[in-house]
């Protein structure tokens, strides 16, 4: 048993080592595909978020224009009316309301350092210098109306000496004039375009971050499909691998097994393991079961077939071309009261080796039981008569030679000849009446069975 132990593990793959490959192959795909599946999750939220920051500036553009647009609107009024009301709204929207402030607030928390920002800022600035045009006439505006209540931002302001020195409707049709001419709108017209130009930056910057994390979207989806391409790969390899290594290999183990053979050495290392093992283990079976059945076919004493191994060899010969010789030693008895069992014991021995040696090889000696054998001569032709009779005689020279030491003996032999039975134990039961006959005339020779025997008293069987 120790031989099956030293059993080598070697050849072969292992299934155990490719499937714990594969786990580790397939974890490792998993946690990249999550990693990949959490970063396309975090690009689509900075995609929705530069949208988001887009519109939200877009409308703080809108916004500074509105406010300005707003500014203009009230001052240009009020220049044209004389009502005081539209200045405090204007006023209410440069230092209540301050839209335009907000506006610079909410991009500089958004986008600070841009060109953006940059571009809102300076139209922001335009938006002041053009206040200062409007302080101006409103202030001159005032003037014309005596109105002397002036608010806090126009007190800095100075109306030039030639401007005071005009009559009021001139200093009215002056401020009107100053929120309607060319230069106005040129200022204004230069809010817009800055403006403009933030917007234009805005769709820039938006689009450069949407374009760069749908680039990485774009790179994560690739490599999701290339890695649940391969996670696709390796468990069709892991289920070719099973079949071939695995099933197939155990499926033509049961074959095998079913038709009482060896295990191919195929398939994977555990199955080369254990069809090694289960080799080693038949071949000790197979060595005692033939141990065993050859102990329980032949006789101890004198090696040739027992009465067990008589009867399985009698039911495969063909009973039409086989004869049946039963040979018994005369008076053995005699030989064990004289010398003692020891020597009889190897006269037994003798006569077995001396049956051997004058039939051919293929024939079958048995001893049935104490003196007696039984000779199978197989595949005879018709005429065997003068050859048996021979033999029988040889056989008995040969017994009668006591240079051996051994006391000289002779056999009785019964034949009976082929029939078509397929009964061996009518063939024995003629051999015994034959042998009984020649036990009865004088011994030391054989005789052939004839039917007309059987009125003699009945022989052994
Ligand atoms: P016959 O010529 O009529 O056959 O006379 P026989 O004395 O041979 O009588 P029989 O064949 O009946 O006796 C066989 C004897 O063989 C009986 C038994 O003591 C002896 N014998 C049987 N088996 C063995 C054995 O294994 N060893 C020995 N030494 N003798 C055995
Ligand atoms: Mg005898």
């Amino acid at each position: 048993m120790s031989s099956i132990l030293r059993q080598t593990r070697e050849q072969g793959i292992s299934l155990r080592k490719t499937f714990l490959a594969m786990l580790f192959v397939s974890i490792a795909i998993t946690a990249l595909l999550l990693f990949m599946a959490f970063h396309t999750i975090k690009s689509f939220h900075a995609l929705s978020d530069a949208t988001d920051t887009y519109i939200e500036l877009q409308e703080a553009a809108d916004s500074l224009m509105k406010a300005s647009d707003y500014l203009t609107d009230e001052a240009q009024i009020y220049t044209v009316l004389g009502d005081r009301a539209h200045m405090e709204n204007y006023f209410n929207e440069a230092e209540t309301v301050r839209r335009r402030e907000q506006a610079i607030e909410a991009m500089e928390a958004s986008v600070p350092d841009s060109e953006a920002l940059n571009a809102l800022k300076t139209a922001m600035s335009e938006s002041v210098s053009l206040m200062n045009r409007e302080y101006y006439a409103m202030k001159l505006m005032l003037l014309a109306q005596g109105d002397g209540n002036v608010p806090e931002a126009m007190k800095d302001v100075e109306i030039s000496q030639e401007h005071t020195a005009l009559s009021r409707e001139a200093q009215e049709q002056l401020a009107r004039q100053m929120m309607h001419d060319e230069d106005y709108y040129a200022q204004k017209d230069m809010i817009r375009t800055d403006l403009t130009m933030c917007i234009d930056e805005l769709k820039n910057d938006t689009h450069g971050t949407q374009s760069s994390m749908e680039a990485y979207m774009h790179t994560d989806l690739v490599w999701m499909t290339v890695l649940i391409v391969i996670q696709s790969l390796a468990i069709v390899l892991l289920l070719w691998v099973t079949t071939s290594l695995g099933i197939n290999p155990l499926l033509q183990a049961v074959e095998h097994i079913k038709r009482d053979q060896k295990l191919p050495i195929t398939g994977a290392n555990e199955f080369r393991y254990l069809a090694g093992t289960y080799n080693n283990m038949y071949t000790i079976y197979k060595k005692s079961i033939d141990s065993l059945s050859y102990k329980a076919s032949h006789d101890e004493l004198t090696g040739v077939y027992n009465r067990s191994g008589y009867d399985l060899i009698r039911h495969s010969v063909d009973l039409a071309t086989t004869a049946f010789l039963l040979f018994d030693a005369d008076k053995f008895k005699r030989v064990n009261d004289y010398y003692g069992h020891e020597v009889g014991d190897r006269v037994l021995q003798k006569i077995a080796a001396t049956l051997k040696d004058n039939f051919r090889s293929d024939d079958y000696i048995c001893r049935i039981g104490g003196d007696e054998f039984m000779v199978l001569m197989v595949h005879i032709g018709r005429d065997v008569r003068r050859l048996i009779e021979n033999k029988v005689a040889q056989i008995n020279t040969d017994l009668s030679d006591a240079e051996d030491g051994l006391p000289p003996i002779t056999v009785s032999a019964g034949v009976a000849l082929c029939r078509e039975t397929d009964n061996p134990q009518e063939l024995f039961h003629d051999a015994d009446v034959a042998l009984y006959y020649v036990k009865e005339h004088g011994r030391d020779g054989c005789c052939f069975y004839s039917p007309e025997m059987r009125d003699k008293p009945e022989g052994k069987d």
